[in-house]
């Protein structure tokens, strides 16, 4: 009989936010396969969970992906965990879900903590209907090339982003789509925690005099 996937949601910044069936979870696997082991070893230590983990990252997703299937087959039950929140947004657990589906291994989710779920209620912009579109790409002329894609876009816009880039994609969506508001979840759970409300030319001026630092999700109103 094959083992199961188990995909759990970790914490996206305060330690706290686990649920009791992600600690079980992790505490009776056979395997955690985590995003980077240096990293997920500091919540399993929190928690007094002793499994043994494996890596499992964008670089090695591959040939790591068919090694943890076939363990999988052979009957060991795997929980997947990414460096936070749920496994398979915007990295890489999607790949050994779909292999996993490929193969006929059974898997389940334990539902937790999402970053960008968590920056879209607190921005106070319509949740009814929004389009999640991950990270933009790191190339300006395509990061500009998805932007004119999204200049009609009545939802709500949820973009990852990280502190390098942010003030070239600011700099981009204000050529690109304009002066609108947008909503930036920085750090969300974490002890500077903030929710910035404003157009997009003022969040420029705001990062200009303080330097982008930390994690951000970024919401734009959509075109209305
Ligand atoms: N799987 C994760 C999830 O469920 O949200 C997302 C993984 S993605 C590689 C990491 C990105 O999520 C970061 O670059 C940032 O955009 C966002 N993020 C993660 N933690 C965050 C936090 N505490 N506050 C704001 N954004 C966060």
């Amino acid at each position: 009989m094959p083992g199961k996937l188990y995909i759990v949601s970790t914490p996206i910044g305060n330690l706290k936010d686990i649920t009791f069936r992600a600690i079980e979870t992790l505490k009776e696997a056979g395997l955690i396969a985590c995003e980077d082991t240096r990293h997920t070893k500091k919540l399993l230590y929190h928690y007094g969970i002793t499994t043994p983990t494996t890596s499992y990252f964008e670089h090695n997703k591959v040939r790591k992906g068919e090694y943890l299937v076939q363990l999988l087959k052979e009957g060991k039950n795997i929980a997947l965990v990414s460096d936070s929140g749920t496994p398979g947004i915007s990295d890489p657990g999607f790949k050994i879900i779909n292999l996993a589906i490929e193969n006929d291994v059974p898997i389940t989710i334990i539902p937790g903590p999402c970053a960008f779920v968590s920056a879209l209620v607190l921005s106070g912009m319509p949740t009814d209907s929004f389009m999640f579109k991950g990270f933009l790409s790191q190339k300006k002329a395509k990061r500009r090339r998805q932007l004119e894609a999204l200049k009609d876009e009545k939802q709500t816009i949820v973009l990852y982003e990280s502190p390098h880039r942010f003030l070239k994609a600011l700099g981009d969506i204000l050529d690109i789509l304009g002066d609108r508001d947008i909503a930036i979840g920085r750090e969300l759970t974490k002890v500077f925690e903030e929710t910035l409300r404003m157009k997009v030319s003022k969040a420029i001026q705001h990062f200009t005099a303080h330097a982008p630092r930390g994690e951000f999700v970024l919401m734009i109103r959509g075109n209305a």
